[in-house]
């Protein structure tokens, strides 16, 4: 993969800036298996896609989770802002994941308007309205560059907090660092 994709496997391999934060707490619990014991108040506002395939080993109460397709927080911002105003987290995890359904969603778009049109019970023309209106808010593009632009957003409307992106990998289900210009 990519040499902007890093692997964390121990604590060396957590960069300085993130060492101590919720960020590394986050890849201690997923990767290094950290004993998952309940913490008093949330440290963490994690946003990843909604895809089926992904599932975080974090202990109760360690996290808000928002679950939007391609790990796409734009149109989310107002919970973002809740997190942290109201639930008091300082740290953000921003995971894209490989093989995304929000990359090339035009490819996808006679499938997308059929299964509204079979599944949903919509008629065909609010199906295809319906995606060509969303469709180009909702595509990211590419993970990687999406996750990593998503991130650098999130540090610059909140300076007062920490933000991270990192890759969610479907095959083996561990997280990865992005590295950032
Ligand atoms: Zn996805």
């Amino acid at each position: 993969m990519s040499d902007i994709v890093r692997p964390v496997e121990s604590d060396k391999d957590i960069p300085a800036h993130l060492r101590g934060t919720p960020v590394a707490e986050l890849l201690e619990y997923h990767n290094f298996g950290r004993e998952l014991v309940p913490v008093p108040a949330p440290r963490l506002l994690i946003g990843m896609c909604m895809d089926n395939r992904k599932h975080l080993h974090i202990p109760d109460n360690f996290a808000f989770i928002l679950r939007a397709g391609g790990a796409n927080l734009r149109p989310s911002e107002f919970k973002v802002s809740y997190a942290i105003a109201v639930g008091g987290v300082r740290a953000v995890a921003i995971i894209g994941h490989n093989n995304c359904g929000m990359v090339n969603l035009m490819a996808r778009s006679h499938q997308f308007i059929d299964g509204l049109v079979k599944n949903a019970g919509w008629d065909k023309q609010q199906a295809e309205d319906h995606f060509f209106h969303f469709a180009p808010l909702f595509e990211i593009g590419n993970e990687l560059d999406f996750t990593r632009s998503e991130a650098k957003r999130i540090r610059m409307r909140y300076p007062g907090v920490k933000v991270a992106p990192m890759l969610y990998k479907v095959e083996d289900n561990r997280l990865y660092l992005l590295v950032e210009d």
